[in-house]
């Protein structure tokens, strides 16, 4: 005779690894893990109430597992809204999980009907799976790997079917039931289903929460703390990027290399902390002041570069010079005064085919060329001479 047992201890094997393996990133913080936690424990703690009753269970059994695997459905769908910033329920599927709660005791205790149950608790299970994988699915982050998210989402998807297989096959009479989980083909094909789906869930939810921590390493690997600008590395490996698109397209770029003048003075004056803040205050003006898709990281100490793409020369000594004006008008209040910096700037556009190297050697040469004149300047590096934009008069004024 059919034993449901082997599927309970599965079922209660899998929950308990699920709940172990999420307890172990609780302190990445990662939204909606503490929900898939908690569904994972009422999974065990359902399959654990079948186990100890499995032939006969007492109506108090068949209610508190049907909607202890009911609740923790939703909490697995909760648990997805949250991890892609969305609230996690609205008040009609609480409402609808109460409603079925209320069904599930009314067709147990007071009009035993299991096919009732069966329809009903099936509804809920098709739609919170459904949007599970309809939720990953469109949510999921396009400059990501898809990989795991597609696995969420066709698991999931697939769970919803089976929900939908069942409840119709019992609206359509094809079967009857007169007992909880009695051994019929459909439910042990059910349960075997079930017993697949729920770690399949699981194992996808921890790929998604792994992926979200590749996620924050990669962005603070890319970006500098202090600044928020990119770092050398990833600055340079999205301009050769940005110089194949150029070749390929016959488009133009420019780029400019930056570097705040007497810096070190700042530093002797005012303190190292002073001049980590002039630094990021330097580079919130550059941020708010480039385009969208220009390119801003720091090649180290207090130079940095930008670079510009679909931009001529001439447009880019321009706009530095804008964020010069920009900075040299602007002050940065410290607790014993204030501090006004300015930069010096070397700016040349991309030549076609050659490599980065040489376009940032001459930038630099050209900013070489703003110190030798005098600093608080923009040249722009032309094969007939250098070319300047800005005034002398102004290095940095320590007060
Ligand atoms: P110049 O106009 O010729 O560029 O003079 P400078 O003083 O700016 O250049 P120099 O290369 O002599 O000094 C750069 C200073 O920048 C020295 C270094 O201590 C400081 N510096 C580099 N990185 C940081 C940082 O992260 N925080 C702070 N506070 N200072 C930094
Ligand atoms: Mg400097
Ligand atoms: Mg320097």
């Amino acid at each position: 005779m059919f034993s449901p047992v082997a599927f309970y201890v599965v079922g209660i094997m899998s929950g308990a690894i699920s709940v172990v393996v999420f307890g172990s990133l609780v302190r990445s913080g990662i939204p909606g893990l503490f929900r898939w936690i908690s569904a994972n424990i009422l999974i065990v703690a359902a399959f654990v109430a079948l186990a100890l009753n499995g032939s006969s269970p007492t109506p108090l059994t068949v209610i508190a597992t049907s909607t202890l695997f009911a609740g923790a459905a939703f909490l697995v769908l909760q648990g997805c809204r949250l991890f892609f910033g969305l609230r996690p329920s609205r008040p009609y599927e609480v409402a609808a999980y109460a409603m079925l709660v209320i069904g599930v005791v009314y067709w147990t205790c007071f009009s035993p009907n299991v096919s009732a149950r069966i329809v009903l608790i099936s509804i809920f299970l098709a739609y919170v799976r459904l949007l599970v994988g309809w939720t990953t699915y469109t949510r999921r982050p396009l400059h990501r790997p898809g990989y795991s998210y597609q696995f969420v989402a066709i698991v999931a998807a697939l769970g919803g079917v089976v929900h939908i297989a069942r409840g119709l096959a019992v609206c359509l009479g094809w079967e009857h039931h007169t007992r909880f989980l009695e051994p019929t083909p459909m439910n042990i094909a059910f349960l075997g289903l079930g017993i697949i789906t729920l770690p399949c869930l699981s194992i996808g939810a921890l790929m998604l929460a792994y992926d979200r921590m590749g996620e924050r390493m990669e962005q603070l690997a890319a970006i500098d703390e202090l600044t928020g600008a990119l770092v050398r590395r990833e600055f340079m490996a999205q301009a050769e990027l940005q110089l194949e698109r150029a070749n390929r397209t016959r488009s133009r770029f420019a780029v400019a290399i930056l570097d705040i003048d007497n810096f070190k003075a700042v530093n002797d004056a005012h303190g190292h902390a002073a001049g980590d803040r002039a630094l990021s205050h330097f580079s919130s003006i550059v941020s708010q002041g480039i385009r969208r898709g220009d390119i801003f990281g720091r090649l180290g100490g207090e130079e940095f570069a930008i670079l510009l793409p679909e931009t001529s020369r001439a447009d880019a000594l321009t706009l530095v010079n804008s964020l010069r004006l920009h900075l040299a008008a602007s002050t940065l209040a410290i607790p014993r005064g204030e501090v006004t910096c300015t930069f010096s700037a070397g700016v040349d556009e991309y030549q076609a085919n050659e490599t980065l190297a040489n376009l940032m050697a001459r930038s630099d040469a050209a900013l070489y060329s703003a110190k030798a004149m005098g600093r608080n300047r923009v040249v722009s590096a032309l094969s007939a001479g250098d070319e300047a934009v800005g005034a002398a008069k102004d290095g940095p004024k320590p007060n």
